[in-house]
């Protein structure tokens, strides 16, 4: 893995234990530009992160050196990528704290990981009557898959209420687990309100009322906390590349071994059969099952790259740093009238992670992004793919500043004098 850059003349090293952003932020190439004749401030992270040199080099270097399809010739080159991409599977393994790499298939990311669960895990098992759980503070990606399945199905959708303060509301979520209850989907993180869920919590009162599987959106936790699929005791976990400081267009599902096993592929094609003949197919096993077709190769060997980035610099001290961003933003925020943050109340039962939501009176949220974009400063504003939130907390849409491993408290006071100018403008 490449190591950070190194200190310049002068540089102090930080406090022991303190994340070095500075040294960090010098592997990110794209850092260092301009935006509108300002320094890039990037917070929007939780759309998507930004790559650094590692991540970028070790994709280059696969294209150039030894790319060529894995799992299907016998020669140097084929052998070399397959060697690659399944080295990688492995550390994507025990990153999540899977027992095998074969509970890891590879997808084009935490979208695709959720339609693999609903069409190859809940489709066969669903029923009418039979019900899918989710919470109201979920993203599109864990809500259109189960609508879809239960239209093929005649299973329906539920969704556990949440609080004002953005919490999962856990005695009315208990009351709606049933026998009928097959499947309970929820995010790890809220992409919305950086709201995280005790997941483990979730799946024991799950485990007490049904025999229903639990399925993670950890699209937003990856990056930010240490995730342990055995200490959540989950069933299945999606997660995608792009936000967790990889490339785009990869992603993965864990799964139980014994699960994954009893599942039907839902994408056919090359790679994932034993034998075919017009009459009939036979599939392989996991992970090979379901991943039809020449794999994103290249993305996979950089989100490995991505992962021992992540673990280099060390989940605990990312968690730290950033968690004294969020305090940082929210502390400032309260003090401006004109600033209502959301799902941050002092009320709020659980913790919160790396996202801060906002409205501004006055100024549309998009207003809001635009001036922002003016001084170099990227965040989010709209619904943020979670539309019955939105509806739920009553308002159209956010503005979203959501933070990375890189960021600065300096860059904090940036967006919040970027606020100020906002209300100079709209009085
Ligand atoms: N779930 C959550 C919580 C997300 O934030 C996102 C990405 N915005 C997704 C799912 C979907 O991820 P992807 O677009 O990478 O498939």
């Amino acid at each position: 893995m490449t190591a950070p850059a190194p200190l310049a003349d002068g540089e102090r090293p930080p406090a022991a234990g303190a994340l070095d952003v500075e040294r960090l932020r010098a592997s990110f190439p794209i850092l260092a530009r301009e935006v509108h004749g300002h320094r890039l401030v990037y917070l929007d992270n939780a759309a998507s992160a930004q790559r650094p040199e590692a991540v970028i080099e070790a994709v280059s270097d696969c294209y150039r050196t030894y790319y060529a399809n894995a799992h299907r010739g016998v020669h140097a080159l084929s052998e070399r990528s397959t060697d690659e991409y399944e080295a990688a599977r492995g550390k994507v393994a025990r990153f999540v704290g899977a027992s095998k790499s074969s509970e890891i298939v590879f997808t084009r990311g935490t979208t695709e990981s959720l339609n693999l669960v609903a069409q190859s895990y809940a489709r066969p098992l669903l029923g009418p009557g039979d019900e899918v759980l989710l919470t109201e503070m979920e993203h599109h990606s864990n809500i259109v898959p189960w609508q879809l399945v239960c239209e093929q199905t005649g299973a329906r959708v539920r969704a556990a209420p949440i609080t004002d303060d953005g919490d999962v509301d856990l005695d009315a979520f208990a009351r709606m687990v049933n026998e009928r209850t097959r499947v309970v989907a929820l995010a790890h993180v809220s992409n919305a309100l950086g709201t995280v869920n005790d997941v483990a919590a979730v799946a024991r009162l799950v485990r007490d009322r049904s025999g229903a599987a639990v399925v993670v959106d950890g699209a937003q936790a990856v990056p930010h906390m240490k995730v342990d699929v055995s200490a959540l005791d989950c069933d299945f976990y999606a997660f995608s590349g792009h936000k967790m400081y990889g490339p785009g267009g990869i992603g993965a599902l864990w799964g139980r071994g014994k699960l994954l096993a009893s599942m039907p592929p839902y994408h056919g094609g090359g790679a994932m059969i034993t034998r075919v003949t017009f009459e009939r197919t036979e599939y392989t096993v996991p992970p090979h099952r379901f991943e039809a077709g020449t794999p994103s190769i290249a993305p996979a060997i950089g989100l490995g790259v991505a992962i021992e980035f992540l673990e280099s610099v060390g989940l605990d001290r990312i968690e730290r740093h950033e968690h004294a961003l969020l305090s940082h933003t929210v502390e400032v925020l309260n003090d401006l009238p004109w600033v209502r943050v959301l799902g941050q109340g002092a009320e709020a039962g659980s913790p919160r992670a790396a996202v801060v939501s906002l409205v501004v009176d006055g100024a549309h949220p998009h207003d809001v992004a635009t001036i922002l974009d003016e001084q170099g400063v990227a965040i989010r504003a709209g619904h943020h793919c979670a539309q019955p939130l939105m509806e739920r907390l009553g308002v159209p849409a956010t503005v979203r500043a959501s933070f990375g491993l890189y960021n600065t408290h300096e860059e904090v006071d940036l967006l919040v004098s970027g606020l100020h100018e906002v209300r100079r403008i709209f009085g």
